[in-house]
């Protein structure tokens, strides 16, 4: 299962909230992220978070980490029988690389297909909120990193991809409407797992 939405959406909020809800019906649940969630991962994203790169460079070591993560975390755990919850995916790549800084769509897929030609995650939560919404949550709970820094309509085209994503896999993918309350967001997430269950 994988988390998604563009920076101040609220995804990190509502993991833990999942992971407590699949725990209590007894399910044993591997939590991660990406960039990151191995060793080398956490050390690519360092790289991915603070340096200036080629736009390439950066969609090749997104998928180096995740490579590295399948390898190590998702596909292991998946094989002993657990639920995998990843903050992020491949969806991320499509939003940030694709949508956001305009990565030839193409590329994408072509990674994709040679990374995890049959690995799909098996539900997608998908945080939406209007850039107005986003950024004012961030401004008022830390300081703007690297990528939240770049021009407004950069998260305005990764919203725009993310719902494409969407539209293209609506069985996979669904969208919550993450400018309601938490406690809203969180009985639309118990009836969207109830029903996975
Ligand atoms: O989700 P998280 O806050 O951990 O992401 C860290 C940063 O990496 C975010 O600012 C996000 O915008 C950026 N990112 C990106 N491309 C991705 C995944 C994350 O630019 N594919």
């Amino acid at each position: 299962m994988t988390f998604e939405g563009i920076d101040g959406a609220g995804k990190s909020t509502h993991i833990g909230f999942v992971t407590d809800f699949l725990a209590a019906r007894g399910k044993d649940v591997v939590s991660s992220r990406e960039p990151g969630g191995t060793p080398l991962g956490e050390k690519l994203r360092e790289l991915l978070l603070h340096e200036k790169m080629h736009l390439e460079t950066e969609a090749l070591l997104m998928f180096a980490s995740r490579r590295e993560h399948i390898a190590q975390v998702i596909a292991p755990n998946l094989a002993a029988g657990k639920w995998v919850l990843s903050d992020r995916f491949t969806d991320a790549s499509f939003a940030y690389q694709s949508g956001g800084r305009g990565l030839d769509r193409a590329k994408m897929e072509a990674l994709e297909q040679w990374v995890h030609p049959a690995l799909q995650p098996d539900l997608t939560l998908l945080f939406d909120v209007p850039l107005e919404v986003a950024r004012q949550r961030l401004d008022a709970t830390r300081t703007l990193d690297k990528f939240e820094r770049e021009q407004a309509d950069f998260f305005e085209k990764c919203r725009h991809e993310y719902l494409r994503r969407a539209a293209q896999f609506p069985e996979r993918i669904v969208v919550i409407d993450s400018t309601q309350s938490i406690e809203a967001i969180r009985v639309r997430l118990a009836q969207v797992l109830e029903k996975l269950l």
